[in-house]
């Protein structure tokens, strides 16, 4: 179903309202419903105030964190309807250049690994370049990570210099979270895959889209559409899926790109091709495939954070379970959201709104005496140790180390 063919689905119960941590956090958002399908119905007949202080500084405040589409029992595509509708108020209207740079992080992650890892650490970190980046609509305060000195593609590379091909293939998609900032959850996944006897094949792909989306460049989202799909279908097969680390790739290429970008066709293919690689792990444990014979036992306390990208996909909580099947002592938050969506707390007028927003989480983490947070999503795991100093960690990436 197309989401506009969701709109009359509404039947304004308001739900989505009690679920949305934005309208619970500032007065500033006028809350899913009315963003939503009530003003949907406005702009369809082109009857919406565009500001200030109208719609779109009003939709500005929607996260994406897709909490009111998970709980809004008629399946109205709200988060959806509110992208489409700044994407299209964003082709008239330039978004800042601000928002341009943070969704477009991958430009520059080239560019940063010419220079020394601490000269890249001490540049994005010191006190003047952060009052800088203050200045120009990036908070001061916020978690802003850090590129790594090698991308994962590079770091992959290297490791399968001279490697014979695997007989089982599967296909991983890193997006721009790992290739950039975090290469070694990637590592971890493509290790814990060889010793299972797999062949990692990592496509020509770029960032999956959600930040495009999240900042209004819908049209470069649609090329990231076609050109990633297109990619993956090319090297992937029934018996080759397709794996991601981050949930919001997973939710991105697995049902957002069926929504936003019907048109193009091979984004429809994805989908039964696609797997959490969490739940790929949980199916080579118990067929034996994964040998896990060398098991160490993990004798820490473990905390669990379900981003909410993942509980969007309706899959359960694989990263969880995974470590729970190996015997480790991990609580589930169930805290729900962290707040950050992705680059939405790195913004100067977000960033109060998204701490008030994972203000619940950040308590759960502090009172569990947990010395390690687990989760799946990178910028959430950012957010968690900023505002609670607990390190985090990927499961699969735990996993890896109670195998070494
Ligand atoms: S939860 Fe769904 S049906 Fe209820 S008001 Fe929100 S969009 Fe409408
Ligand atoms: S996507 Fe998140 S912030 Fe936006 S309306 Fe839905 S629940 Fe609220």
């Amino acid at each position: 179903m197309k989401p506009i063919d969701s709109l009359d689905k509404c039947t304004t119960c308001t739900t989505c309202v009690a679920y949305c941590p934005v309208t619970r956090a500032t007065r500033a958002f006028r809350g899913p419903k009315l963003t939503g399908p009530a003003s949907e119905r406005f702009r369809l007949l082109d009857e919406m105030t565009p500001g200030p202080n109208g719609e779109i500084e009003a939709l500005d405040y929607c996260s994406n964190c897709k909490n009111c589409d998970i709980a809004c029992p008629s399946g109205v595509k709200i988060s959806t309807l509110n992208m489409m509708a700044r994407g299209d108020w964003c082709r008239e209207h330039k978004p800042p250049f601000r928002d341009w740079v943070l969704s477009h992080g991958t430009r520059f992650g080239a560019l940063a690994r010419l220079f020394p890892a601490a000269l890249v650490r001490l540049g994005m970190t010191n006190p003047l370049t952060r009052w800088l980046l203050d200045r120009f609509g990036v908070s001061a305060k916020a978690p802003l990570p850090v590129y790594a000195s090698k991308s994962f593609r590079q770091l992959f590379a290297k490791h399968m210099s001279g490697k014979t091909p695997g007989a089982k293939k599967v296909v991983f998609f890193p997006g721009c979270y790992i290739e950039d900032y975090d290469p070694q959850t990637g590592m971890d996944l493509v290790v814990l895959l060889e010793r299972a006897g797999y062949e990692v094949i990592v496509p020509q792909t770029g960032c999956c889209g959600v930040p495009l989306i999240a900042n209004g460049f819908m049209d470069e989202a649609a090329e990231a559409a076609r050109v990633n799909s297109a990619e993956l279908v090319r090297l992937s097969s029934p018996d080759v899926p397709i794996l991601t680390l981050c949930p919001s790739c997973g939710l991105m290429l697995g049902q957002e790109y069926g929504e936003f970008f019907p048109d193009v066709d091979d984004v429809h293919t994805l989908s039964p091709r696609l797997e959490d690689a969490c739940e790929f792990l949980i199916g080579l444990v118990e067929r034996g495939e994964l040998d896990i014979s060398s098991l160490r036992p993990d004798r820490e306390r473990l905390i669990y954070h379900a981003p909410c990208h993942l509980r969007a996909q309706g899959i359960g909580k694989p990263g969880l379970e995974l470590l729970r099947m190996l015997g480790t002592h991990v609580e589930d938050a169930q805290a729900g959201c962290c707040g950050i969506s992705g680059s939405y707390g790195f913004k100067k007028e977000k960033y109060d709104v998204a701490t008030t927003v994972g203000k619940e989480l950040f308590q759960t983490v502090k009172k569990s005496g947990a010395t390690c947070c687990v989760s799946e999503c990178g910028t959430c795991r950012l957010q968690i140790s900023h505002h609670t100093g607990v390190p985090t960690m990927h499961p699969v990436s735990r996993l890896r180390q109670m195998l070494n």
